[in-house]
């Protein structure tokens, strides 16, 4: 089968997307993704750059020969947005602000203390993207996290980096990155303030108006994927800058490790509010193509969740009371096993607890067990 949208390498060339949106498309080799774009909105004064890619040699250079080829440099640049706090988002914006001194815009609940260096952007049936990676065959039977405080309100501020070494709420692995990778983020860990981790001079929360590209911008904030994700819609143009919240043929990773007291729930909140936005046209995502329906992609989006759930239930009546992996199990092909497929098997699962239809106990080994 063909290679997802979302998974092809990036493209030097760079195209116009909307009146003043260019798509500048940047290498990166995740898990079910080749690029990421970045936006540049362009006005009398310069550009805005919204997810300036990775904090990596090559991501940079990338990211400077697609701005010449756009007649710009760096230098043009007066205002970086984040959509969210994943590296190949706001990766080369502490770059980008120290050649160009410009303004660096996210939500004011950004944090990058649930950043991981082994965390997919991609659900983990979406890893294959191009396969299923949900089970259709049952695998045999083997065998709280509370809310963040929010960041301090509209001030700018610094965002930390914390790797969480215990283990998971349901008493599983958590996610274990390449030595390589280990190493990289233990040296991001050192330099944290200096390097990669951006200072958020303008902190944005849900409609906060900006004016970028010659017009008006709608902050929408859209937790679920991460919850300091946001997105920016245009109500004249009808565009809507989508991040990875709603993305064309593949869905973000829902993580049980949050700080949202039910990640899940909050997704589908975010979906709603996208879907209910009329006349959209022009859906500009992070990964991918534009497309043109962001209502019915966030229905799509929705239906996909809602199958997955009642596979979810379905389980639980047949096997009764049992653990997060072993749910994890049943619900994936045995090369998605592991950490990141138990921790989304958690989301739904505590979304389903918390919805008053399942139980949770801790069984004697220490691991939560769910029974409906
Ligand atoms: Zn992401
Ligand atoms: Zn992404």
């Amino acid at each position: 089968m063909a290679k997802r949208q979302e998974q092809e390498a990036a493209r030097e060339e760079v195209t116009e997307v909307a009146p003043g949106i260019l798509r500048l498309e940047l290498p990166i080799h995740m898990p079910g993704l080749g690029h990421v774009n970045c936006y540049a909105l362009l006005d009398g004064e310069g550009a805005a750059l919204m997810d300036p890619g990775l904090p990596t040699p090559g991501s940079l250079r990338a990211l400077k020969s697609r701005l010449a080829r756009a007649d710009l440099r760096l230098k043009n640049i007066h205002t970086v947005l984040v959509s969210h706090s994943h590296p190949d988002h706001f990766g080369g914006a502490v770059h980008v602000v120290k050649e160009s001194g410009a303004k660096l815009m996210a939500h004011t609940s950004f944090s990058l203390g649930f950043a991981r260096p082994a965390a997919p952007e991609v659900s983990v049936g979406d890893l294959h993207a191009h396969e299923s990676s949900l089970r259709d065959d049952p695998a045999p039977i083997e065998s709280h996290g509370g809310c963040e405080p929010e960041g301090s309100p509209r001030a700018p501020f610094t965002p930390t980096l914390s790797l969480p070494d215990r283990g998971t709420p349901w008493g599983g692995e958590h996610p274990r990155p390449s030595f390589k990778m280990r190493i990289r983020w233990r040296l991001m860990q050192l330099m944290q303030r200096s390097w990669i981790f951006p200072a958020v001079s303008h902190p944005l929360a849900e409609g906060d108006v900006l004016r970028l590209a010659g017009r008006e911008w709608f902050v929408v904030h859209t937790p679920g994927h991460t919850a300091d994700h946001f997105c920016l819609h245009d109500p004249v143009e009808e565009v809507f800058l989508a991040g990875d919240h709603v993305l064309p043929t593949i869905t973000p990773h829902i993580s049980g490790l949050s700080s949202s007291r039910d990640p899940l729930a909050a997704f589908f909140e975010s979906l709603d509010r996208a879907a209910a936005i009329p006349h959209v046209r022009n859906v500009l995502p992070a990964h991918g193509h534009p497309f043109d329906d962001l209502a019915a992609r966030c229905e799509a989006i929705k239906r996909h969740h809602d199958e997955r759930l009642a596979k979810v239930r379905a389980i639980a009546r047949e096997i009764g009371p049992a653990t997060v992996e072993a749910f994890s199990r049943r619900l994936f092909k045995r090369r998605s096993w592991g950490s990141m497929a138990e921790s989304e098997t958690y989301a739904h699962l505590e979304h389903i607890r918390k919805t008053g239809q399942a139980e949770c106990h801790q069984n004697a080994q220490g691991k939560l067990t769910y029974v409906l």
